[in-house]
């Protein structure tokens, strides 16, 4: 294969289109199958007058009838008394080689081989998209999801949602959020993965659980200033996204006001009486959260792990109508503490040593049930500081200070009381009273 008659044209210039960048466009048919397998027109745009540079690029790509360049760049390096690198950089300075075979498969721009190697490379067959292309899908996506979110969410706040006709439950858990997570104009609500010096919940998953609830129920709505790229556009024209990974606004064009309203409303007198049996479900909720989270974290301390299900949450359920939080923490360290042990001593599975803790755990409520004893109360640890959930139900609302943890619900109720008493040292001189 050989180069068009370009010696006619010393500088290769085109006269015929002054507004071109290029000095030279060459092109030729390969008169062989190339190393590609191509026998297409091969294009070398050439963008200097230079005649040594012109003629170093076209000695670059030229190709041989059996498909291999004609020359090593070591050869022409010599030819030119230069170093392979300075012919390198000659000939990504000034000229463009293109593909006959790879196309943008948008614009159908013909790729550019950055070089030999690129040029034998057979990954290149594969399908392309130029960057130009590219930043343009990237930013149309952008626009279509901003744009459908933001369809969305003017929908939803055409009906704004009166505080008054939301439960108990949603007045707590949404004052609750917006205290965790709403900036300071209380406008919108931060993303909760981007949250960290607080905690909603006791666990990341009930946290979860409840802002999944609050947006089922319509009183979250996805902001369009979240990071679009959690969010993903559907087929049937909505879009599906992560609870944790998204701003919120609040269903009111007044959020502002639409949450002031809400801390007024917990703060009514006759709030707790009038709402006693509501409030009651949600600190049953809150307060078996608390000791699902401590189990966890202590089964973790001795890398034990457990799976929580209905049995377990029976037995916490059954503790916690005599047991206050900070008493079931006693009973839930020393299970424990026990299956580790047991681990250790009958080198049985971690998950076998995992799965003894309910069990242990209804035994010790049973033992201290019957026999009266009472149970100490742990203190809370300071890495688990009251969570916002709770703050908002037992401090706001019940004005107990962090209650839900250091009494029992029956009390904080005034339900009929049951023995034992709370705080009075029980047999457990191994146990801490802050827990790690
Ligand atoms: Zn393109």
């Amino acid at each position: 294969m050989h180069f068009p008659a370009y010696a006619h044209q010393p500088n290769c210039r085109f006269n015929s289109d002054k507004n071109a960048s290029h000095f030279c466009r060459l092109t030729w048919a390969l008169d062989s199958k190339n190393t590609i397998g191509d026998s297409q027109r091969m294009t070398l745009e050439i963008y200097t007058d230079d005649s040594s540079h012109s003629a170093i690029c076209r000695e670059y790509w030229q190709i041989g009838g059996d498909g291999a360049f004609s020359k090593t760049i070591s050869e022409i390096a010599k030819t030119y008394k230069m170093t392979t690198t300075e012919v390198n950089k000659i000939v990504k300075a000034n000229c463009a080689f293109f593909s006959p075979h790879i196309f943008c498969e948008a614009c159908e721009e013909p790729y550019q081989f950055e070089g030999r190697t690129d040029f034998t490379s057979k990954a290149l067959r594969e399908k392309w998209t130029c960057q130009d292309c590219k930043t343009h899908i990237a930013t149309t996506a952008l626009e279509a999801k901003h744009n459908c979110v933001t369809r969305h969410a003017q929908a939803a706040l055409s009906k704004p949602i009166d505080p008054y006709t939301m439960s108990v439950r949603q007045l707590v858990s949404l004052a609750a959020l917006s205290r965790f997570g709403a900036d300071e104009s209380l406008t919108y609500i931060h993303a909760f993965d981007s949250i960290r010096d607080n905690e909603l919940t006791p666990s990341t998953e009930y946290s979860i659980a409840i802002i999944k609830e609050l947006y089922s129920s319509k009183l979250l709505i996805v902001s369009p200033n979240s990071d679009l790229g959690r969010i993903t556009l559907n087929e049937n024209g909505g879009y599906s996204f992560y609870m944790s990974e998204v701003e919120f606004l609040l269903p009111h064009p007044n959020p502002a006001g639409f949450i002031t309203a809400i801390e007024e409303d917990l703060l009514t007198p006759g709030f707790f009486e009038e709402h006693k049996a509501e409030l009651e479900f949600l600190a049953q909720e809150i307060a078996l959260q608390e000791c699902l989270a401590f189990l966890e974290r202590v089964l973790m301390e001795h890398q034990l792990q457990y799976s929580p299900g209905e049995k377990t949450f029976l037995v916490l359920n059954k503790g916690l109508e005599s047991y206050s939080v900070a008493q079931m923490c006693n009973f839930i360290w020393r299970a424990a503490k026990d299956a580790a042990a047991f681990y250790i001593r009958n080198r049985v599975s971690r998950d076998h040593a995992a799965k003894t803790v309910v069990g242990s755990i209804e035994r010790q409520i049973e033992r201290a049930s019957a026999n009266g004893w009472s149970v100490t109360a742990y203190r809370r640890n300071y890495d688990h500081p009251q969570s916002v959930l709770s703050r908002t139900l037992y401090n706001t609302v019940l004005k107990t200070d962090d209650g839900g943890f250091s009494k029992r619900i029956s009390d904080l109720f005034q339900m009929p009381t049951r023995p034992p008493a709370v705080d009075d040292s029980m047999s457990s001189p191994d146990a801490p009273d802050n827990l790690h």
